[in-house]
C-alpha cells in the first residue's frame, strides 16, 4: 500500500513531530468507546487454568519456580526512594512491576511465548497418547514424552528475549526449536540459546524479516509450530493471565482499584502482544478503572503511529522516515501486530514515546537509588509516567504501575556495559 506522508501529517499534525525524532505523548480520542472485542474473560480464564495445570511440571523441571508452586510470576515493588529522585512532585503511589525477574528467562515473554509452547505441548500429548488434562503433568518431563515431543520442531522470529524464552522451554520438554533473530538480538542471548541445544538462525536484516522467514520455512512442514509473534492469540491470552494474579497481588498490598483511585499501567510496546495482552486483561477485569499506557521509542513508535492513523499493520516506521533502530533491543519493531491494534482501539488510554538517552537514565537512577538492575527497554514505562504527570492527568488517589519488562538474563558484563553509557550521558548531559 503506498502511504501518502504529507496526506497523514495535515490529518494528524502530530506525525510531524514523530518524523523529527520528537518525544510525543498521544491520547487516544476512541479511548472506553464501544467495540466488539474477539476474546473474552473466559478465555483468559481458559488460559490460566492451562498454566494451572502445568504448575507440577513447571515446579519439577524448574526448581527456582517452586517457592511460588510452579506459577511463573513477579513481584510488585515499591520504589520510593526512585520516585524521591525522578518524580519528587508526583500525585499518587508508584509500583514497579517485576517482570524483569520472572523465572525461567527473566522477561515479559516468559507470560506469552511459554504458554504458546505449553499449549502446544498440551495439545500434541493429548492427541498422540493416553494424556488428559486431568493427568499429573509432571509425567510430561519423563522419556516417553520427550521422544513424541523430539519429533516436532517450534520455530519463532524475534528480536532476542521471545527467542529465549521459547527457546528455553522448547528446549527443556523436548522440541527441537529454531529461532530467527534480527540483527537487534544480542550476541549473548544468541550463544545461551545454542548452548542449550536450540537452531539460531542469525539474520542481517529487521525483526520483521525474521519472523517472516521463519514463518515461510515453517509453512511447509507439519511437524513445525511456527509461534506467530504478529498475530498469535495464544501468546496474546498467555499475556492476559498476569491481570487475573495482578488483581490478586493487589488485594494483599490493600492497593484500592476503583472510581476513586484509578490504576495507571504503564507498557513498554514493541510488536504490541505483550503490552496488549496485558492491557486487554487489566481492562476485562477492571474496566474504567484502569488506564493502559504503551511507551514506545522514539525511533520505532510502530503501534502508535498504527493506531494515530487506523492503518495498524499497513504502515511502518520507515514510512515516515524512521530508522527502527533503538538501544531497546525489545522494542526495535517498526511495524506493529496484525492482531492488537485494533483490539487496542478502545482499550489504550494513549501513549508516549521515548527518546534512547532518556531510557539510559531512568536504568542509573534505578540502579543507584533501589539497586534493581533492568534492561533499556524495561525502563522505557518511566516515561509514560512522565508523560501523564506533565499533562496533569493522575489524581491524589492514583495507582501507577510500570511494568519492568526484562533484565535478569543480561550477563553481568553487559550490565556493566549499560551502567557505564549511562554514566557518560549523565554526565554529559
Ligand atoms: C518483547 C518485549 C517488550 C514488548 O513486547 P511486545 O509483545 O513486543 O510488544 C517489552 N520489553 C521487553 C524487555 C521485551 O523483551
Amino acid at each position: 500500500m503506498k502511504i501518502n506522508v504529507n496526506e497523514l501529517t495535515t490529518k494528524h499534525p502530530i506525525i510531524k513531530d514523530m518524523k523529527q525524532g520528537n518525544e510525543v505523548f498521544w491520547k487516544n480520542p476512541n479511548y472506553q468507546t464501544q467495540k466488539d472485542l474477539p476474546f473474552s474473560l473466559e478465555d483468559i480464564k481458559d488460559a490460566e487454568q492451562r498454566l494451572t495445570r502445568f504448575s507440577s511440571y513447571i515446579e519439577y523441571v524448574f526448581p527456582e519456580t517452586k517457592a511460588n508452586n510452579g506459577k511463573i510470576e513477579s513481584e510488585i515493588i515499591n520504589i520510593p526512594h526512585f520516585k524521591a529522585e525522578e518524580f519528587p512532585h508526583m500525585k499518587g503511589s508508584l509500583y514497579l512491576k517485576g517482570d524483569h525477574a520472572l523465572p525461567i528467562s527473566g522477561s515479559i515473554k516468559a507470560r506469552g511465548g511459554i504458554y504458546e509452547v505449553l499449549k502446544f505441548a498440551e495439545e500434541t500429548a493429548i492427541k498422540n497418547t493416553d494424556f488428559t488434562t486431568e493427568s499429573d503433568y509432571k509425567i510430561l518431563a519423563s522419556e516417553p514424552y520427550k521422544e513424541l515431543f523430539s519429533k516436532y520442531r517450534i520455530a519463532v522470529g524475534s528480536t532476542g528475549n521471545l527467542g529465549l524464552s521459547i527457546g528455553i522451554m522448547s528446549a527443556k520438554l523436548g522440541f527441537k526449536v529454531t529461532v530467527h533473530m534480527s540483527q537487534d538480538a544480542k550476541e549473548w542471548k544468541k550463544s545461551l540459546l545454542k548452548s542449550k541445544g536450540v537452531e539460531v538462525v542469525e539474520h542481517v536484516q529487521d525483526y520483521g524479516y525474521a519472523v517472516k522467514e521463519g514463518r515461510l520455512l515453517a509453512e511447509n512442514d507439519p511437524y513445525c509450530h511456527f509461534i506467530d509473534d504478529e498475530s498469535s492469540s495464544d501468546l496474546f491470552l498467555g499475556y492476559s493471565v498476569s491481570a487475573l494474579r495482578l488483581k490478586n497481588q493487589l488485594q494483599a498490598e490493600q492497593i484500592i482499584v476503583n472510581k476513586d483511585h484509578p490504576l495507571f499501567v504503564y507498557l513498554p510496546c514493541g510488536v504490541g502482544g505483550g503490552p496488549g495482552g496485558v492491557a486487554f486483561g487489566l481492562k476485562t477485569i477492571f474496566g474504567d478503572n484502569v488506564h493502559p499506557i504503551f511507551i514506545e521509542p522514539t525511533e520505532a513508535p510502530c503501534m502508535t503511529l498504527g493506531m494515530i492513523t487506523d492503518l495498524h499493520d499497513k504502515i511502518c516506521v520507515q514510512d515516515i522516515g524512521l530508522t527502527g533502530k533503538t538501544v531497546a533491543d525489545g522494542l526495535a519493531v517498526s511495524r506493529p501486530s496484525k492482531l492488537v491494534g485494533s483490539i487496542m482501539t478502545s482499550l489504550l488510554y494513549g501513549s508516549s514515546t521515548v527518546k534512547d538517552n532518556q531510557l539510559y537514565k531512568y536504568l542509573k537512577t534505578l540502579q543507584d537509588t533501589e539497586s534493581i538492575f533492568v534492561e533499556p527497554s524495561a525502563t522505557s514505562g518511566f516515561h509514560g509516567l512522565k508523560s501523564i504527570i506533565d499533562a496533569n492527568l493522575a489524581s491524589e488517589n492514583a495507582t501507577h504501575l510500570v511494568w519492568s519488562t526484562g533484565g535478569n538474563m543480561v550477563p553481568e558484563e553487559e550490565k556493566t556495559k549499560y551502567y557505564e553509557q549511562a554514566k557518560r550521558i549523565a554526565e554529559t548531559e
